[in-house]
């Protein structure tokens, strides 16, 4: 929620995150690309895809804009981007270890 810019946050958020939180494990975080975001900006973007789990891996594929307010960065929203596709003898995203065609690109 701190780094959720205060404009939007609402009790919904707090209430959703604190509920998502305790089911939620975060496996990594791969920062693909940046646009803006440094220190004479005040607008910054990032493009991540995060690996985490709720039952079964999932990925999380966005570009976040965070603006900068009084010295600070925060969140403002995200596009959802589709997930990254390994090739089918590559490494499959989930971290598995086991090749993508005989994991989660059977
Ligand atoms: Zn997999």
């Amino acid at each position: 929620m701190a780094t959720l810019h205060q404009d939007r946050r609402s009790q919904r958020d707090f209430a959703e995150l604190t509920k998502n939180i305790n089911q939620t494990q975060w496996l990594g975080l791969t920062v693909i690309n940046t646009n803006k975001g440094k220190k004479n900006d005040a607008i910054g973007y990032v493009e991540f895809e995060a690996i985490y789990q709720v039952n079964e891996p999932r990925q999380l594929h966005e570009r976040s804009k965070f603006i900068k307010d009084n010295g600070q960065w925060f969140y403002v929203e995200g596009d959802i981007l589709p997930g990254t596709v390994p090739k089918r003898h590559q490494p499959c995203w989930c971290g598995s270890g086991e090749k993508y065609k005989k994991c989660h690109g059977v």
